[in-house]
């Protein structure tokens, strides 16, 4: 059903083909359908990519095992699904092209789209702000697209030439004995391009630093850590590649009276030792203002109240988590007489009920003794 060619019929070789055979094949047709010596020739490029597929294939015995039992229908299931473009085949070949051609078979690789670099922005925001998110703007210094020349590196009006060195091929050839040794041209860099009038308004870099405003908006709940991504706000790129993102990492101020875990906020409360033996309502500050809390009658040192849901809202599912509340018994210091008074007597029922309890738990073990 298939009207793919046949991949040995392609590379010109015998089905039962060496290794070696079909690596000196698609030598010749890589060097032949070369892109670089066919320059748009449409055809030309077709047969340089399937030649390139054909080898792929047919260099892996588990491929060429597949296609030999069941033709290209064999390989549909095996994940391979021929090159893109080019760039794939540079890459997958990068060391068989270094042995062809004493390069990596890249042209020009200086030319290539090359994406924009990534922006970090540190960024502080009260304990209050990372609760309930913020929109602000910060001030970022960054490269741009050079206006001037749109990114062209030259100067309006003018336009690149070919570089004169490696006449535009980006590679040096020199022959050394039996070898050709091929290296990046050292005037274009590899690029192959060389610029007779560099633009005077980024001095033919393509890009010029700006101060620029970028408006933020911080979500509720980020924390200490929290890393934001502004998609395409960092750099821009290069030949045409996209723009780089920014980063904004996130640092969160102490409060003086709250502390974070997660999504909880944690606060101690003192109250006196009589609030806690008889129970009483408080005002506890929250997030949103004031709360009465009760006080259970018995509180004992180190218990734990909440208030549910007043804590900050979850970066994932926006539920808010709790104000986790310690309380802390104090022992008045600085009584009046009034209330040492009361206090002994407080001591003195407190002791009787003591003795009282004691004399029976000592009863009982005499009793015991006595059986
Ligand atoms: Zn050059
Ligand atoms: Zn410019």
């Amino acid at each position: 059903m298939s009207t793919k060619k046949d991949y040995y019929e392609i590379l010109g070789v015998q089905r039962d083909a060496s290794n070696d055979e079909l690596k000196s094949s698609y030598r010749k047709l890589a060097l032949k359908f070369h892109p670089d010596r066919n320059p748009g020739d449409k055809a030309a490029e077709d047969q340089f990519k399937e030649a390139a597929e054909a080898y792929e294939v047919l260099r892996d015995p588990e491929k060429r095992g597949l296609y030999d039992q069941y033709g290209h229908a064999g390989l549909e299931g095996s994940g391979f699904s021929g090159f893109g473009g080019f760039e794939d085949i540079f890459s997958s070949f990068g060391d068989i092209f270094e042995d062809f051609f004493g390069f990596s078979g890249r042209r020009r690789s200086g030319s290539r789209a090359q994406r924009g670099s990534d922006l970090r922005y540190d960024l502080t925001l009260g304990f209050m702000e990372a609760a309930f998110g913020i929109e602000t703007e910060i001030n970022i210094e960054k490269m741009e697209t050079c206006p001037t020349c749109n990114g062209d590196r030259c100067e309006p009006g003018t336009g690149p030439e070919s570089c004169r060195q490696c006449g535009g091929m980006g590679q040096i050839t020199r022959n050394q004995g039996f070898f050709t040794v091929r290296s990046t041209c050292p005037v274009c860099r590899g690029e192959g391009q060389a610029i007779p009038n560099p633009c005077t308004g980024c001095r033919g870099s393509g890009q010029v630093a700006v101060a620029k405003k970028v408006s933020v908006k911080i979500p509720a709940g980020v924390d200490n850590g929290s890393r934001l991504r502004l998609t395409g706000e960092g750099e821009p790129g290069r030949r045409g590649g996209p723009q780089g993102d920014l980063y904004v990492f996130i640092y969160v101020e102490e409060h003086a009276f709250f502390q974070r875990r997660d999504s909880d906020i944690i606060c101690t409360v003192p109250i006196s030792f009589v609030q806690a033996a008889l129970g009483d309502k408080i005002k506890v500050a929250t997030l949103n203002g004031d709360k009465k809390l009760p006080i259970p009658k018995g509180t004992q040192p180190g218990d734990v109240l909440y208030f549910k849901g007043e804590g900050i809202p979850s970066l994932r599912t926006g539920r808010r988590g709790d104000q986790v509340i310690q309380v802390e018994i104090k022992t008045p210091t600085h009584l009046s007489k009034r209330q040492e008074t009361l206090l002994r007597e407080f001591a003195e029922l407190e002791s009787s009920k003591l003795s009282k309890k004691l004399k029976n738990i000592l009863k009982g073990g005499a009793s015991q003794t006595a059986n």
